[in-house]
């Protein structure tokens, strides 16, 4: 399935139009190379995003998230690939997928047989990868070809991007690690932004299975996830970073809401990589079966 209408295309063509038309405006103040040079990082540089995973079912199910999802593949300029960071790769080290053909992971248990069947056959990046590894200076990331893609990435990955024709890899979480330390490295690794890369963290605002509703995907949210959900948000909107490095310091709903870090921690990665000054908006929010928090986030 291919979701371009033809009239976000006229659209997007017109919107493109109109930003050359704003750029030229400048020409007296810049060089010619100089505004040649801003154009092309205007249009190659990448969003960052903060996808709410959920349930591995929704790699074949049609609701809101997935919708919303592939209404965003739709909106998104064209990465030349796309770099996933999954709460389902969890290391010590930080790892980058450098195989060329990656491998399907099925990481989850006692879901229906369809589930095992989802094939998201995107081409690797070993190219990119070594990008990766180059673009860190701190911190030593190890080329890795034996992981594949785990379901934080292929159960977003296909909606986003269904026609798999875009090169696809991930980077591991260095799980014993501040969120101090994601966050830096993000920020190292934002300049891949501006060579045509996509990240996306794939993840949840909150997370906690332990206190999840399976009978009520639509139940009443529970106040602690509700309540952690609205402080990220605001955390978001006024660009505090610092809260959301800190958000254990809010405690007992903190820990609700994580009581292990994985699913919070590819959000660091989505807002190390936010310039000061670049909106940010959410493509879909809202919580599932009480505990789950879908809420996503676009950043540029
Ligand atoms: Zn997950």
């Amino acid at each position: 399935m291919f979701y371009h209408t033809g009239m976000e295309r006229k659209d997007f063509i017109k919107l493109a139009g109109l930003g050359i038309v704003a750029s030229a405006g400048g020409l007296g103040f810049k060089s010619f190379a100089e505004e040649a040079a801003s154009l092309k990082d205007a249009e190659t540089k990448m969003p960052a995003l903060f996808i709410g995973h959920g349930s591995p079912m929704n790699a074949i199910e049609d609701n809101a998230v997935t919708r919303a999802l592939k209404k965003l593949g739709t909106e998104l300029p064209r990465p030349k690939a796309v770099l996933v960071v999954s709460a389902h790769w969890l290391t010590r080290g930080t790892h980058v997928l450098s195989a060329a053909k990656p491998k399907m992971i099925y990481d989850m248990y006692g879901f229906p047989d369809a589930l095992y069947k989802v094939k998201y056959e995107a081409p690797g990046s070993p190219e990119f990868a070594k990008t990766v590894k180059e673009t860190s200076a701190k911190t030593e990331i190890k080329l890795n070809d034996e992981w594949g893609f785990d379901h934080g990435n292929w159960s977003v990955m296909t909606h986003l991007f269904p026609k798999a024709d875009i090169p696809a890899f991930q980077l591991s979480i260095d799980y014993h690690k501040s969120p101090q330390y994601h966050y830096d490295l993000a920020a190292e690794l934002a300049k891949l932004r501006q060579k045509g890369i996509l990240v996306i963290g794939s993840g949840n605002m909150t997370h906690n299975l332990g206190d999840f509703d399976i009978s009520s995907e639509d139940g009443k949210p529970k106040d602690w996830a509700l309540e952690f959900d609205t402080k990220m948000k605001n955390f978001l909107d006024s660009h505090d970073h610092t809260s959301i490095i800190n958000y254990e310091k809010l405690g007992k709903i903190a820990k609700l809401s994580h009581p292990e870090p994985s699913h919070f921690q590819p959000l660091l990665y989505a807002i190390g990589m936010q310039g000061k000054d670049e909106k940010l908006s959410y493509p879909h929010e809202g919580i599932v079966y009480g505990t789950m928090s879908m809420r996503c986030v676009k950043i540029g």
